[in-house]
């Protein structure tokens, strides 16, 4: 009898080692076959110093900032003069308006008044440098500096080297007698580093009004990552197909003020706080579905390893492999609505109970979750009907997803594939905002996604100290460009 049950469990071994073994090597790639692009002759040391010049204007955003302080205006000034004088054929063929204070949409006329125009963006402001870390730069961030084949600065990665990379391209394809068949935009707002508002989104409102419709939209995201994922040895470049929300709640605690000489059995703070330790444990669930699903689908393939056996075979090791990425915070934060605790108050003298107490929670929603959802997790959470809990002015629900099938993303995929060979593409989950965003309503095809070569020790430069990019990869960039707005024309 055990012998026999012994037998069963080995044929029941035998048989589902087997099904993972074939699901594993019978998922095929995803990946476009393509020939790489022909090379493009592009002078790259004086590409290299029209955006190290670009760097030199201070264009930065601040935070709570509503309209253009001095000097600021006057850098975006010296900027718009500078793309003037750096890209003569652009000044003279294309037209160009300036929206809000400072942004612009530059309009390059297509042969085809049917097809729908092709949008890219990117912005022209920059994030401040964090107050006492100057001095950790190698070189400092503003001057512009080229040096061991680096375009050192703050905007050189985030955004000033897809702005300039884009115009190169376009005066490059002036050049050469190109007409687009398509209508081309070029829109580089001015204040996406604050929220887009003046810039972006009031550019979205003016395309609206002459019924613009675009065929796809590319702007600023995800990177080609070198090293990060394990099991992966290619570099992986994600296309962000989406942006998740941003839904921030306070929660509001009120008791009867007093003396804490008799403190009442609930105090305001004490109710507060269990709430939030609640909240912080009972997160919304990690889990691997919608793009995130489709991420690891696209990639598996093109892993070896035990990863590779993993991923491909979701059906059998869903919850391991869940809980294994979890432990990552990036990809966490890929697969769950984040709960993060950002601010409290309460209470200003220590022998006095306070009469109110109240708490800011930042979600960052998943497309499928809404602020409706949040608030419903909240207040079944925390399960106290006596704290008022109410969402924030300025939240936003996640974009729509792109989808992958449609001829824009595979135009985007080819585009990758032929300029960067040998790169893994797929889509991804964008988890901070961009301009992008309010062009919703304009496009159903919405990339973000930035042709730069990151390693995991580059990540910290983004918004950080050390802001770079290598000539090398500045090069192709524009030649990424370049192919793509070739590619739209077939
Ligand atoms: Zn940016």
């Amino acid at each position: 009898m055990i012998k026999r049950l012994f037998l069963f469990l080995l044929v029941a071994l035998i048989c589902l080692t087997a099904t993972v073994v074939i699901k594993t090597v019978s998922t095929g790639s995803r990946q476009l076959q393509v020939t790489p692009a022909a090379p493009l002759a592009i002078d790259e040391n004086a590409a290299a110093q029209r955006l190290a010049t670009a760097l030199r204007f201070k264009t930065i955003s601040r935070q709570g900032q509503t309209d253009l302080p001095e000097p600021s205006a006057g850098e975006f000034k010296k900027l718009h003069q500078h793309i003037d004088q750096a890209f003569p054929l652009i000044h003279a063929k294309l037209t160009r308006e300036t929206v809000g204070a400072a942004s612009l949409l530059y309009t390059w006329q297509g042969s085809d008044p049917q097809a729908l125009p092709v949008m890219l963006m990117a912005h022209q402001d920059v994030v401040p440098v964090a107050p006492d870390t100057e001095q950790n730069w190698q070189q400092p961030p503003f001057d512009g500096v080229i040096r061991d084949g680096f375009i050192w600065g703050r905007g050189s990665w985030d955004d000033k080297g897809n702005l300039f990379a884009v115009l190169e391209a376009v005066e490059k394809l002036l050049a050469s007698g190109f007409q687009p068949r398509q209508t081309i935009y070029l829109a580089f707002g001015h204040d996406e580093e604050v929220n887009g508002i003046q810039g972006a989104k009031a550019i979205a409102s003016l395309l609206q009004s002459r019924a613009v419709k675009l065929d796809y939209v590319l702007d600023e995201g995800m990177l080609i990552t070198e090293g990060i994922l394990k099991g992966l040895d290619q570099p992986a470049a994600l296309i962000g197909v989406a942006e998740k929300g941003y839904a921030s709640f306070t929660l509001n605690a009120t008791a009867t003020p007093g003396h804490s000489s008799m403190p009442p059995e609930k105090t305001a703070i004490g109710m507060l706080g269990a709430a939030l330790a609640r909240l912080e444990e009972q997160q919304f669930p990690a889990q691997i579905r919608g793009v995130a699903l489709d991420m690891f689908e696209t990639i598996a393939p093109e892993m070896h390893g035990l990863n590779r056996v993993l991923l491909s075979n979701l059906w059998l090791f869903r919850p391991v492999v869940q809980q294994q990425l979890a432990k990552s915070q990036s990809v966490n934060a890929t697969l769950r609505t984040t709960t993060a605790l950002t601010m409290v108050h309460g209470g200003d003298k220590d022998n006095v109970l306070p009469g109110t107490a109240d708490a800011t929670v930042n979600f960052r929603t998943l497309p499928g979750d809404t602020q409706t959802t949040v608030a419903q997790h909240i207040r079944t959470v925390i399960a106290n009907d006596t704290i008022k809990v109410s969402a924030m002015p300025g939240n936003s629900e996640p974009s729509p997803v792109s989808p992958t099938t449609s001829a824009a993303y595979q135009n985007l995929h080819k585009t990758i594939r032929e300029v960067f060979p040998n790169t893994i593409v797929a889509p991804g989950l964008m988890l901070g905002a961009t301009d992008s965003r309010h062009f919703s309503v304009l496009s159903h095809h919405i990339f973000k996604f930035s042709p730069v070569r990151a390693k995991s020790e580059d990540l910290a430069r983004f918004h950080g100290t050390n802001e770079r990019i290598s000539v090398q990869n500045y090069v192709e960039m524009i030649r990424f460009y370049h192919q793509l707005l070739l590619n739209s024309s077939k």
